[in-house]
């Protein structure tokens, strides 16, 4: 971004702030923006501590541009840990895949060989080269072929919000946590002017940014809008281990598993999600969690539950993000993404300067509000 060509976007009011809220905010903070952090519950408390939290693009083949976008996500990762330094949010140890039936693993290769033809590193390693190298607590076949992708890595999403809302806030930039956005007052022309707060005050504003993860949708009803969002839950455990027995994060055979920094490993599964409507307790989900790690590592059988979620995806209606401006609103942005954890630095920096330019990035040519007519 060109010093000379910034405008000035007035207050701007960052409504949310987990991963997304936090690049955003910090983004335009450090570019002189007045900003305002609003959050009703504890910065990077939503769902960014609920989620699996892998840096990854191997996940996005489904369309190229959101490919494009996930692989400028984790390089804008690795250039904020250069900027900020990686301590206690960044683990760029990168990620292994492998199947335990012969479709799931013909696919696995197939996609490998996908991505490695879109130059995204990809190795094929065997199960006994896993175990020698990389991860020796692991029970996958010594002939099995897993997939490692050398360049992701897991990130510790409510670590790193708190550092970049730290930051953002030394830089003069206010948090005001545990006060919910009620209502947006616009003008005539339909611009952004006020917002309504659960304190009982009003704050004037110029600018507002909505990202507000899984609750999207009710701010962006408060200037009349309709962001439709998937319902899409997910629950997540984390296991206490007095010696974590995983380096990195992975996709075994119906489990994921991953760190998640002092004595904590992390597990989620889709196969486990699916059961969440069948209104089985978040207690019981957890059990079979720790059962299906189980089968990977043997010593997570004996791991402590600490801690069970059943979270919400933050996902627009179509399946991409929702990240730019809103015309017949001016003032109001949207940044709203599912994979928000990879994104959130490419989303911070694309919308921060958006705001502050007042151009529009190509890269988020596939993902603009204007596609959900209001
Ligand atoms: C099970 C699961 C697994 C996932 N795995 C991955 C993964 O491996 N990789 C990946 O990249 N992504 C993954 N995701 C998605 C990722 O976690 C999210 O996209 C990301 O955390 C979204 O961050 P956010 O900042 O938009 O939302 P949040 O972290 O939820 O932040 C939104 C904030 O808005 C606040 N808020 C809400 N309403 C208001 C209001 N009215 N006023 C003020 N504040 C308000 C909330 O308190 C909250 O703090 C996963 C998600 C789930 C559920």
């Amino acid at each position: 971004m060109e010093a000379g060509s910034l405008r000035r976007p007035g207050r701007v009011a960052v409504i949310g702030v987990g991963v997304i809220g936090a690049c955003v905010g910090r983004h335009l903070s450090r570019h002189g923006a007045e900003v305002i952090f609003i959050d009703a519950g504890r910065p990077g408390e939503g769902v960014t501590n609920w989620s699996f939290s892998w840096a990854n693009a191997s996940n996005k083949t489904a369309r190229k541009s959101y490919f494009d976008l996930n692989v400028a996500g984790m390089a804008a990762h690795r250039e904020l840990a250069r900027a900020i330094g990686p301590d206690s949010w960044w683990y760029p140890h990168g990620h292994l895949r492998w199947a335990d039936d012969p479709a799931a693993e013909a696919k696995l290769l197939e996609t490998a060989g996908l991505l490695a033809g879109w130059g995204y590193r990809a190795e094929v390693h065997t199960g006994a080269e896993v175990r020698r190298r990389l991860e020796p607590a692991l029970t996958v076949p010594g002939e099995a072929p897993v997939v490692f992708y050398p360049d992701e890595a897991w990130v510790h999403g409510r670590h790193l919000v708190g550092r970049l809302v730290g930051r953002a806030v030394a830089s003069g930039a206010e948090l005001r946590s545990g006060i919910a956005v009620r209502d947006i007052g616009t003008g005539a022309d339909g611009s952004v002017r006020t917002l309504a707060l659960s304190d009982g005050s009003r704050l004037d504003v110029s600018t507002v940014v909505n990202a507000t993860g899984p609750d999207a949708s009710r701010i962006a009803a408060l200037i009349g809008r309709n962001l439709p969002m998937r319902r899409e839950p997910g629950v997540v455990t984390r296991l206490g281990c007095a010696q974590v027995p995983v380096h990195r994060a992975m996709h075994a055979p119906h489990i994921e598993i991953r760190p998640d920094g002092d004595g904590s490993v992390v597990l989620h599964s889709r196969e486990t999600d699916a059961l969440i409507d069948t209104g089985e307790e978040p207690a019981e989900l957890a059990r079979l969690l720790r059962q299906a790690a189980r089968r990977v590592v043997p010593e997570l059988g004996n791991a402590r539950i600490a801690q069970t979620r059943v979270a919400f995806r933050p996902i627009p209606g179509d399946g991409f993000p929702s990240v730019g401006a809103v015309p017949s609103a001016p003032g109001y942005y949207e940044a709203v993404s599912h994979s928000g954890i990879t994104l959130g630095p490419v989303i911070g920096r694309l919308l921060a300067s958006e705001i502050l330019s007042g151009e529009r990035d190509e890269m988020l040519a596939d993902f603009r509000p204007e596609r959900f007519p209001r």
